[in-house]
């Protein structure tokens, strides 16, 4: 199945309020480019430096979401073009988001990655931690960020009532966080889970795979 075809057959599955983010990483500009002739504007990356150079060589009206492990010394290279940040596990990640933002002179929006897996590598804030932020002062006085919504990663595991689980507990909390975030973008679910994570209220689907085949990080 071409790459057409992959984002055909997703397409017709997803409810409209869903919105799917192409995870391109590893991935060449060619890939890229017939995803976007098949009329996919929004994309992933995970690598600060790929994600640099792709989105030179790509058109000018594709949203770039960066989903990856986020360092702090890296936000300048993407602040300027960045649509939506997934990956926010810190507060000190936040700030200097902000700070780049604002010297870019634009809001930059966000996602709080929350902590929902069984593993202990993968990142994120707990419950308590996002609310203690939202609440915060401190982010009150960001006015360089906006904070949209949740993004997270189930357990890697066959155990869909686990991952259902999971799911659930992140569509649970953000309805408690409805006074602060009052139309949350919940980004959960991938190639293998997407279908359940809509179930649990996803409206935003991150998918690589399913798109662009199986990944090579051996190249
Ligand atoms: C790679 C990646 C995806 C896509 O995973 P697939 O299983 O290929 O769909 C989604 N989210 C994040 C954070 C990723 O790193």
């Amino acid at each position: 199945m071409s790459i057409k075809e992959n984002l055909q057959n997703i397409k017709s599955k997803l409810p409209n309020h869903v919105c799917l983010v192409a995870v391109s990483k590893t991935k060449p500009i060619e890939a890229l480019e017939e995803a976007y002739h098949a009329g996919q504007r929004v994309f992933g990356e995970n690598y600060v430096q790929e994600l640099v150079d792709k989105v030179q060589h790509l058109p000018k009206d594709i949203e770039w979401h960066f989903i990856g492990h986020l360092q702090s010394n890296k936000v300048k290279y993407i602040a300027p073009f960045v649509t939506l940040i997934h990956g926010v596990d810190s507060f000190s990640l936040l700030k200097e988001i902000n700070k780049q933002a604002l010297k870019q002179n634009k809001i930059i929006d966000c996602l709080l990655q929350l902590y929902i897996a069984k593993e202990e590598t993968k990142f994120g804030l707990t419950f308590e931690e996002v609310e203690q932020l939202l609440v915060s002062e401190d982010y009150g006085n960001m006015k360089n960020v906006s904070i949209k919504g949740f993004m997270a990663m189930a357990s890697n595991t066959d155990n869909e009532t686990q991952i259902e689980k999971e799911f659930l507990s992140v569509l649970n909390f953000s309805k408690k966080m409805i006074p602060y975030i009052p139309n949350p973008v919940l980004s959960y679910g991938m190639s293998g889970d997407y279908t359940l994570a809509i179930k649990c209220g996803s409206n935003m689907i991150r998918v690589g795979s399913s798109i662009f085949g199986v990944r090579n990080y051996t190249k």
